[in-house]
């Protein structure tokens, strides 16, 4: 039963979905919408063409949290250790599951899987989810915030998100600055197959562009492995790769990334994706909350920006919880400013260890230059990457992706 108070959710991509999620089940009794602007895709894609995301250990709980788990598990791939090597270096160290006493470093989830489990359960939970339906402009002068609808009308709540992606022409609006870094290099995202059966190693290359990770799905057959690979190249060379024939794209990758998995089968559709890090200068104006990649669009390689939404998701329905329950105003500052307070926090956090992943090995020098500082610099990240898988139990802080 709705007491009134209205959240309206601004795009239905993973973000907004989980945001509309956390909230109906920490607060069932506020009135949740989500608009949309495309309609939700039915169908499964062909699978060497699909889009896969990491999970860390934390979001794996919230997902179990939220009742999603068990509809997911069967569509993901374990990371059960990953090896982490420098390329042009000798070296290499292993982080493995068993050494952290956990079942698995994370899971990697096809993300129109995730898509399709997560619509369900919001609508399941009585979110109010419509598609294709988009917003075009924000009404900031009322009391409360509304917005203006492609279908005509205008819709007001006590708290919007803004969950549309980088939407600049808003922010603008808003009066919101976007802190903009570029690193002059491009991920290249496909999926690929190798013979053998999958064992659920992952796999971090670092190169002088940035990281190459080549993370497991789930098995479609016993005797072939899918992985999703996430290739950083420099800009000026994105567009040759993303267009050689298939055959030389394949010995391209395979002289990245080496043999270790032996000689690669088969590769699905390349996309391509900028490399930079976008920050929202502020997350909250007049009722308008920025969340997911609309407040920070970290660097893909590093497979944090879900992770970090889902933990933000979670944050942001508990502060939502008390508020409904002292019966304050949700839209007001008052109600948000402890949320944005561990928001900001566990962004800086994430976005700092983002950044020294993504640059780690990019500076020459002799720190870095010599294959004995590999596993120095691999210490210090294992024993961080330890520490924060231990502080799950205690919900201190969101543990790093497996890879991070
Ligand atoms: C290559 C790559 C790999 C990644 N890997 C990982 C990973 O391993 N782990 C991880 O944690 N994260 C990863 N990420 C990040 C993760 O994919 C995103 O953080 C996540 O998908 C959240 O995106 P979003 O929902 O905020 O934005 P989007 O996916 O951009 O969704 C925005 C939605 O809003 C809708 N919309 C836009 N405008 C309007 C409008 N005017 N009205 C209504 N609706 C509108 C859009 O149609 C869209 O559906 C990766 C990202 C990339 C690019």
């Amino acid at each position: 039963m709705s007491d009134g108070q209205r959240v309206l959710i601004l795009g239905g991509g993973l973000a907004g979905l989980s945001f509309a999620i956390a909230l109906a089940t920490a607060a069932p009794t506020l009135d949740v919408t989500l608009l949309e602007a495309h309609p939700f895709r039915s169908g499964t894609p062909n699978p060497m063409d699909t889009r896969g995301s990491a999970l860390n250990l934390h979001s794996v709980e919230l997902l179990k949290r939220w009742d999603l788990w068990s509809s997911l598990r069967s569509y993901t791939g374990a990371i059960s250790d990953i090896h982490v090597s420098h390329r042009g270096h000798f070296g290499s160290a292993l982080m493995t599951a068993e050494e952290l006493d956990v079942p698995a470093l994370g899971y990697v989830v096809e993300n129109h899987e995730l898509g399709r489990a997560l619509l369900a359960r919001a609508e399941q939970l009585g979110v109010n989810v419509r598609a294709p339906v988009r917003c075009v402009s924000l009404a900031t002068s009322a009391e409360k915030p509304a917005v203006l609808i492609d279908e005509g009308g205008r819709l007001t709540a006590d708290l919007v998100l803004l969950a549309a992606g980088v939407a600049k022409d808003w922010f603008e609006e808003l009066g919101i600055g976007v802190e903009e870094r570029p690193t002059g290099n491009h991920a290249v995202v496909f999926n690929a197959s190798f013979p053998g059966v999958q064992r659920g190693r992952a796999f971090e290359r670092f190169t002088p562009h940035g990281p190459l990770a080549v993370l497991p799905l789930p098995s479609l057959a016993r005797s072939e492995q899918r992985f999703n690979v996430v290739w950083s190249v420099p800009d000026k060379e994105i567009e040759t790769l993303i267009s050689l024939e298939n055959e030389t794209f394949i010995s391209a990758f395979q002289n990245a990334f080496g043999w270790r998995l032996g000689r690669v089968s088969d590769v699905g559709q390349r996309s391509q994706w900028p490399l930079l890090r976008l920050i929202a200068s502020e997350q909250y104006r007049s009722g308008f909350l920025l969340v997911g990649n609309a407040a920070h669009t970290l660097h893909p390689v590093a497979g944090q920006g879900l992770n970090l939404s889902l933990r933000e998701a979670d944050l942001l329905a508990s502060a939502l919880a008390i508020a409904v329950r002292e019966g304050q105003p949700i839209g007001q500052l008052g109600s948000l400013k402890r949320y944005l307070e561990q928001a900001t926090d566990e962004q800086h956090f994430i976005t700092r260890s983002t950044d020294l992943l993504a640059t780690l090995f990019n500076r020459r020098g002799p720190l870095l230059d010599a294959p004995r500082n590999l596993s120095l610099v691999l210490l210090d990240l294992v024993p961080a990457a330890r520490a924060r898988v231990a502080n799950l139990g205690i919900g201190q802080r969101s543990a790093g992706n497996a890879l991070g």
